[in-house]
């Protein structure tokens, strides 16, 4: 089935909730990377200038379900209101009088940002009847739903899931810029395909090593992904982050033999006593690490082995650093691999929240790259093939739009 795109909605004079990805990484109320804000631009342009009265909705970290001054959109209020030009305002609630009251004052052309949708249970509740009754709340604002969340697409969330059936919808350009990237991976894809995995949320990303096993010609493991990887060879890890389960990493060893992929580990690592930066860093090979050690990042021959074999791919896809990039020392690896990817002649895809922030921070532009997904965990579940919800729900829906 077909996607509607917001070309294809009338939306003149009519009020959009637009469904957007705007979790930024924050530094107290300092946003890090505004990458997510910058890639909802092109949508919420593009329906103000058409005459839309727009309520933008997001959510922001994990606030649990109740409203916590912390995890405030008001930040990314402020800094879409710098890119746009003009002031977006607030409203003090998702759903409730604030919301309402805004919503309803809103002229075509109109911008309003709601309050951090996770401030209500309903929003990512397990229950449907719960979920959908906040959903019934978040449609009663608006005449039109907009989808542009890409990094959210795999929750079965109401403002994701369930607003969709309720209202007339169609995807924002981000969604559609995603798909099309990642479709590059699933499709046609030229070869050799080389897949980079790292990063820290080693166990959710397990399945797609599993997936893209058969798929990838070559998948090298950096970051904290290596590790349950060397200790189903039998090193010794010593401290390292050990997220993933050994016993799923030898599957995958046997699984990568079975099939003719190779799957490339690190050989060396900079490892340090603590991951505070202060403990003196030193490198070691990956299969004598030291107890009382833990591995930071992947040691410089690794840089040199990951970046001469990508050095021939022709098609890339790269999530999770290599290292704790976020200080100096150790972000050594996660720059080599960058650049490997720069340099390259293939079609190159960074996903991952961190990953992107990564490469924003180590100075690389988003165009040496071919897409830069502002999903994470959404663009591994799409090469993993699943469905995802939140495009599912896109999908056309018999003409009411
Ligand atoms: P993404 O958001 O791109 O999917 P993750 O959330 O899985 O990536 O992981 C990002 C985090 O991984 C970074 O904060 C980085 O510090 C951490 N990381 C990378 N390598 C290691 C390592 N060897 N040990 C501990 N943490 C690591
Ligand atoms: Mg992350």
């Amino acid at each position: 089935m077909a996607m509607k795109t917001i070309d294809d909605l009338n939306v003149r004079g009519r009020r959009i909730l637009l469904r957007a990805d705007l979790n930024v990484p924050l530094d107290g109320s300092r946003i890090t990377d505004d990458g997510k804000i910058r890639a909802c631009m092109p949508t919420l342009t593009s329906l103000l200038e058409r005459d839309a009265a727009v309520l933008v909705c997001s959510h922001l970290g994990r606030p649990g379900g109740a409203p916590d001054p912390a995890y405030s959109l008001a930040p990314v209020a402020a800094r879409l209101g710098e890119l746009l030009g003009r002031p977006v305002p607030m409203a003090a609630d998702t759903v409730g009088p604030s919301a309402h009251t805004a919503a309803a004052a809103l002229a075509p052309g109109d911008v309003l940002m709601l309050e951090n949708l996770r401030f209500n249970p309903g929003e990512t509740s397990k229950d449907d009847v719960i979920r959908g009754g906040f959903a019934d709340q978040l449609a009663s604002l608006a005449e039109l739903y907009v989808g542009d969340g890409f990094g959210t697409v795999h929750r079965r969330h109401a403002s994701v899931y369930d607003v969709p059936a309720r209202l007339p919808h169609a995807a924002g350009y981000l969604i559609q810029a995603e798909t099309a990237a990642l479709q590059r991976l699933t499709r046609h894809v030229a070869r050799p395909y080389m897949v980079v995995l790292g990063g820290a949320k080693v166990a959710d990303k397990f399945p797609v090593v599993g997936s893209l096993i058969g798929v990838a010609d070559q998948i090298l493991i950096g970051g904290g992904m290596a590790f349950p990887f060397l200790a189903a060879q039998g090193h010794d890890v010593g401290l390292s982050l050990l997220d993933g389960d050994p016993d799923t990493a030898r599957a995958f060893l046997d699984q990568a033999a079975r099939s003719g992929v190779e799957l490339v580990l690190p050989p060396d690592m900079t490892v340090a006593a603590g991951r505070g930066g202060t403990a003196p860093a030193e490198v070691v090979s990956s299969t004598a690490i030291p107890a009382g050690r833990m591995g930071l990042d992947i040691g410089p021959e690794s840089a040199k082995l990951f970046s001469a074999t990508l050095a021939v791919a022709r098609t890339i896809f790269w999530n999770g650093p290599m290292g704790v990039f976020e200080l100096p020392q150790y972000a050594d690896g996660t720059r080599a691999v960058a650049q490997a990817l720069a340099d390259s002649d293939a079609f190159t895809v960074v996903g991952g929240g961190d990953t992107a922030a990564a490469v924003r921070t180590l100075g690389f532009r988003d165009d040496a790259f071919g897409h830069v997904s502002t999903g994470g965990g959404a663009s591994l579940e799409y090469l993993e093939g699943k469905p995802l919800p939140g495009l599912a729900a896109l999908e056309d829906d018999g003409g009411t739009g």
